[in-house]
């Protein structure tokens, strides 16, 4: 059997249906574990970035140390948690520079002291191609982290900002078009949304970061929730820009902006928007001019 056959997704649920989770602690399922610890809670997550999946061996390397760190930041951010402590385990690949490594390991430390999260450890290999692979320790006072499976029918979802500039972005690298150095820069630095998160916090009743896509996201809130997702097609805040379509910056990763449900008579906080709403069912519906939009293949999958 191939891998694909069952899918990432379907491999994961196979090692979750392997494993317990103890009394007091949150396993496999959500953007982190939960550990409750004395009257805090603690959130652990680990990502690995590859080179030739996540990035290419041509990739500024400051740029990528900042990028490591901040997709495993943007996990905690994603559970309205505060970021912490951080391990590093890099494997570096063969004919890689000492200069290389130093500029990745700035850019690395720059965000981390941007985010006021300290490295505490780590391990160093060597292997065929560069793998980066990040632990991201973060906190929050007990029963305070917002998880994928708490969302309520009646519930608003919103979103912090704009979508779809980082596959926008991506697009503009990938094709080699010059210019549009502000979609390039959200692709390749993007910015995870501690405080936003924060912000919502009290409102919310479920929360993820847009790693996999909006749509993807959405469908994983809609799963663990058991519930349906109406997005508004004409409230999306879509990247202001023609190098990518709306279908593509709706299925395109990578934005790490927030993603959440909250009380519908909750106000909403400046910078949020409203996007749409959780009805009872599954899965996730898209309302164009109130007619309910397809879309095939949307979102990011490794297998
Ligand atoms: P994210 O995109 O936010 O990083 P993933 O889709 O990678 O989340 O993972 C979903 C969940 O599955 C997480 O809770 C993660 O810890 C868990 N998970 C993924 N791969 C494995 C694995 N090989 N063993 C145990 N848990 C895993
Ligand atoms: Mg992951």
């Amino acid at each position: 059997m191939n891998i694909s056959d069952i899918g990432e997704f379907g491999l994961i649920e196979e090692i979750k249906r392997l494993t317990k989770n103890p009394e007091g602690a949150l396993g496999i399922g959500d953007d982190c574990a939960i550990i409750e610890y004395g009257e805090k809670e603690l959130l652990v997550s680990v990502d690995a970035l590859v080179e030739g999946v996540h990035f290419f061996e041509d990739a500024n390397p400051y740029l990528l140390g900042r990028k490591s760190l901040a997709v495993n930041i943007s996990d905690v951010a994603a559970m309205a948690g505060i970021p912490k402590w951080c391990f590093l385990s890099i494997s570096i690949g063969k004919g890689v520079a000492k200069e290389w490594i130093d500029s990745f390991m700035k850019g690395f430390l720059d965000l981390a002291e941007e985010y006021n999260v300290y490295l505490l450890g780590g391990d160093t290999t060597s292997s065929e191609k560069t793998v980066i692979n990040i632990t991201i320790i973060g906190e929050n006072r007990k029963g305070k982290s917002l998880k994928r499976s708490t969302a309520k029918v009646g519930d608003l979802v919103v979103v912090s900002g704009r979508i779809g500039c980082s596959f926008a972005g991506f697009k503009a690298l990938r094709d080699s078009i010059e210019g549009f150095e502000e979609l390039k820069d959200k692709h390749l630095n993007p910015k995870p949304m501690v405080e936003e998160a924060l912000k919502i916090r009290d409102i919310a009743t479920a929360m993820i970061d847009i790693s996999d896509g909006l749509v993807q996201d959405c469908g994983h809130i809609a799963e663990s929730s058991k519930v349906k997702i109406e997005l508004f097609w004409d409230k999306i805040p879509f990247c202001d820009t023609d190098i990518a379509t709306e279908e593509e910056m709706l299925c395109g990763g990578e934005d790490y902006q927030i993603l959440a449900t909250i009380r519908s008579n909750a106000g909403l906080p400046d910078g949020f928007y409203v996007i749409g709403r959780v009805v009872k069912g599954e899965g996730v519906v898209l309302l164009k001019n109130g007619k309910s939009v397809e879309l095939k293949d949307c979102g990011y999958r490794h297998f």
